[in-house]
């Protein structure tokens, strides 16, 4: 069973087209692949409506209760709420997403910023300390020795799976990236 993964999406992603109807709350709750299990939907794609729902869905299945932010322009509305933890997209030529990131973070609860090189997130705009996730969904895709290996050490790192489907429930390619780069996984809850 893997330690730890928050960054998960289920049928409350309803206008992500990779998610399938049988991604339910329900079914990762079933799966139980990791010890720590975080259901993460886009912040935009439910709220404000369904965060009810959404929290007794999730809760329910006794998982944690977090959302993904897409930048700056959901920030007020999700500190409005009470996740567990954020996970966020940095974008990199959007000044504002590093202001609203450090908001975010007053709120307390852990924030993850998410897949940097699929946003192009500049890391070096990014808190010394802060968590950075390593993404089996994208990892694959880009040149981490030369975009993560300079980082390492200024970084908590997370492994997490990005699922939209069951079959995604794993986090094989982020690990073997981590262990070539001799990452400490940090273990938030
Ligand atoms: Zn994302
Ligand atoms: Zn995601």
């Amino acid at each position: 069973m893997l330690p730890q993964d928050l960054h998960i999406h289920t049928t409350f992603s309803k206008t992500d087209s990779a998610i399938l109807p049988q991604q339910t709350v329900e079914m990762v709750a079933f799966a139980k692949h990791a010890k720590i299990v975080g259901i993460s939907d886009h912040f935009e794609m439910f709220m404000p409506d369904e965060f009810e729902i959404y929290q007794q869905e999730v809760r329910k299945h006794n998982l944690l209760l977090g959302t993904e932010v897409n930048g700056h322009a959901s920030v007020n509305l999700a500190l409005q709420h009470d996740f567990d933890y954020y996970i966020y997209h940095c974008w990199g030529d959007e000044p504002a997403d590093y202001s609203a990131l450090k908001a975010l973070k007053e709120k307390g609860k852990p924030v993850i910023v998410a897949h940097p090189y699929a946003v192009n997130t500049d890391l070096n705009k990014i808190d010394e300390g802060s968590l950075v996730e390593i993404n089996n969904r994208y990892i694959w895709r880009y040149n981490w020795q030369k975009e993560l290996a300079p980082y390492i050490n200024k970084f908590r790192w997370i492994f997490s799976s990005d699922a939209h489907q069951p079959n995604w429930l794993n986090q094989t390619i982020a690990r073997r990236v981590g262990e070539e780069l001799g990452v400490n996984e940090h273990i938030i809850f």
